[in-house]
């Protein structure tokens, strides 16, 4: 075999192989480091290896291997619901701030095995999305691949920040909001919108098929005397989720965004709404709780029929549901499966803290799932969610030339129900960000040029204390000190505290 002189080996003893959907062993991974990507993989007759290894390789034997995680749904500036509720998120913080944030859940995610994000909207922060990717991607900061979609669509009225507080749209009268969509109405209208974004950088266009968009009818109960509604409806829903666009307008979404061939993702609570969008060609139907129409079972198929990705947001769902709707939930998604739906793992992360993301694929397992198909689910059919070839890289499994993202867990997910949490190995285009548990490379410092520290003959280097020598030695320092991840199952819900509108469930 010819030396792979431009790169490092990774070698493994048990490899998990998304298209085979089989653990492998003793499979070794040859990686280029100009390239970022797979040179070629190939199978040892045995554990051993060869001693002493080469300077760069990487011994992963004892570990399961597997590609980067890809998350399909998430929001990268979003912070847990439960610290601070997201709508109280886009009115309150700063830009600023919410970038801020972004960076520290991008690193969040990629120490958590996340390579890859198909992030869905900003959340009334414009084409900020697009930004922090072309940050990432040109290595300013640590972080998933993103794949993002600026903002997302809807009709109007149909997903805001909303308030009271407003009399008039579009005059002085009240409060002034940031938008949260991109708003669009009519075919020509949403034509429009997707080429806007796909104009603004947006790799993926998202719109709200559904929404709950009827809430300031009966507007959310604000604390003290005179805040709640006293009779609020007891024959239906106090605010169900309702169709924003028409057949007409999904189809024309779907047909303009595959002039540009980037993906659709489409929000939809309810069955009947998925059920449209699928029809339309949608790439992806992301949550689809509830099936007030009865007709899950005509979905299934036509899921089926149209390769439609299902994105359920289990993760996301056990976060905002009792007991009874989030088993209802695992339950549908298990017949899906089982009927043939393909789907991704995006459990809706900034909804709960980003770096928790592996509860999706945990659900996925405790509904019934089989794991190499949860697996599949965070690997694999991601890359398909972000639109397959058509997003311009490989990734989610094993080929030459993928790009080298690789995850090493330290127990068996076969074996163990919360071996996705123990990841102790991440690398991304071929560089290592965690290892042995720990971050490597988080934080990038400016150097002395190596021909300026070469020579120490001053007052500095007596003691070796000081100088620019060991500046540059404290500098190097692997580790970055992250923000602690709170499990958001220990926080305190946020208060609703003048009545903006709180029960937008589901983002
Ligand atoms: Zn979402």
């Amino acid at each position: 075999m010819p030396p792979n002189r431009n790169g490092l080996v990774v070698h493994t003893s048990l490899l998990f192989d998304p298209i085979q959907k089989a653990f492998l062993e003793n499979v070794s991974i040859h990686i280029n480091h100009q390239t970022g990507a797979i040179v070629r993989l190939h199978h040892r007759s045995t554990p051993d290896l060869p001693s002493p290894l080469r300077k760069d390789d990487i011994d992963l034997r004892g570990k399961v291997v597997l590609p980067g995680f890809v998350d399909s749904h998430t929001h990268i500036f979003l912070s847990s619901d439960k610290e601070r509720f997201h709508s109280h998120q886009m009115r309150d913080q700063s830009p600023i701030e919410r970038t801020v944030r972004a960076t520290n859940h991008a690193r969040a995610a990629l120490l958590a095995g996340y390579t890859t994000y198909r992030d869905l909207g900003t959340e009334a922060l414009g084409n900020a999305d697009a930004s922090l990717r072309d940050c990432v991607n040109r290595g300013l900061t640590p972080g998933p691949r993103l794949f993002v979609a600026t903002e997302a669509l809807a009709s109007s009225g149909g997903y805001e920040v909303r308030t009271e507080n407003k009399l008039c749209r579009g005059s002085s009268l009240g409060l002034s909001l940031p938008r949260a969509a991109d708003i669009a109405d009519g075919v020509d209208g949403v034509r429009a919108a997707v080429r806007r974004r796909v104009g603004e950088g947006a790799d993926v266009i998202k719109f709200y098929a559904d929404y709950r968009r009827r809430v300031m009818r009966f507007p959310p109960d604000i604390p003290g005397p005179g805040g709640q509604v006293l009779f609020p409806p007891d024959r239906r829903e106090r605010n169900p989720a309702v169709v924003l666009f028409s057949q007409e307008e999904m189809d024309a979404i779907v047909k303009e965004a595959r002039l540009a061939d980037v993906p659709v993702a489409a929000h939809a609570a309810e069955t009947s709404t998925a059920l449209m969008a699928a029809r339309a060609g949608v790439t992806t139907v992301e949550h689809v709780f509830v099936d007030s129409a009865g007709v899950m079972g005509e979905l299934v198929e036509e899921l089926v029929r149209q390769k439609t990705i299902w994105v359920p947001t289990l993760a996301t769902a056990e976060e905002g549901f009792d007991e009874g709707k989030f088993e209802t939930c695992k339950v549908a998604v298990k017949r899906a499966f089982d009927g043939g739906v393909r789907l991704a793992a995006g459990g809706d992360a900034g909804v709960f803290n980003h770096g928790l993301n592996s509860r999706e694929m945990e659900i996925m397992i405790e509904a019934g799932i089989p794991v190499e198909d949860v697996l599949v689910a965070g690997t694999y059919t991601g890359w398909h969610a972000c639109g397959g070839d058509a997003c311009g890289f490989r990734f989610g499994w094993w080929d030459e030339g993928n790009r080298a993202d690789i995850v090493a867990l330290e127990t068996d997910p076969r074996k163990d129900a919360k071996a996705l949490r123990k990841v102790s190995f991440v690398m991304k285009d071929g560089r290592v960000w965690k290892r042995d548990g720990r971050p490597v490379d988080m934080i990038a410092a400016t150097q002395w040029p190596e021909e300026l520290i070469s020579m120490s003959s001053g007052p500095d280097s007596s003691d070796g204390s000081a100088g620019p020598a060991s500046e540059r030695a404290s500098l190097e320092g692997p580790t970055f000190p992250l923000l602690s991840i709170r499990c958001s199952k220990n926080s305190t819900p946020a208060a609703s505290d003048i009545g903006w509108e709180t029960d937008s469930f589901g983002v």
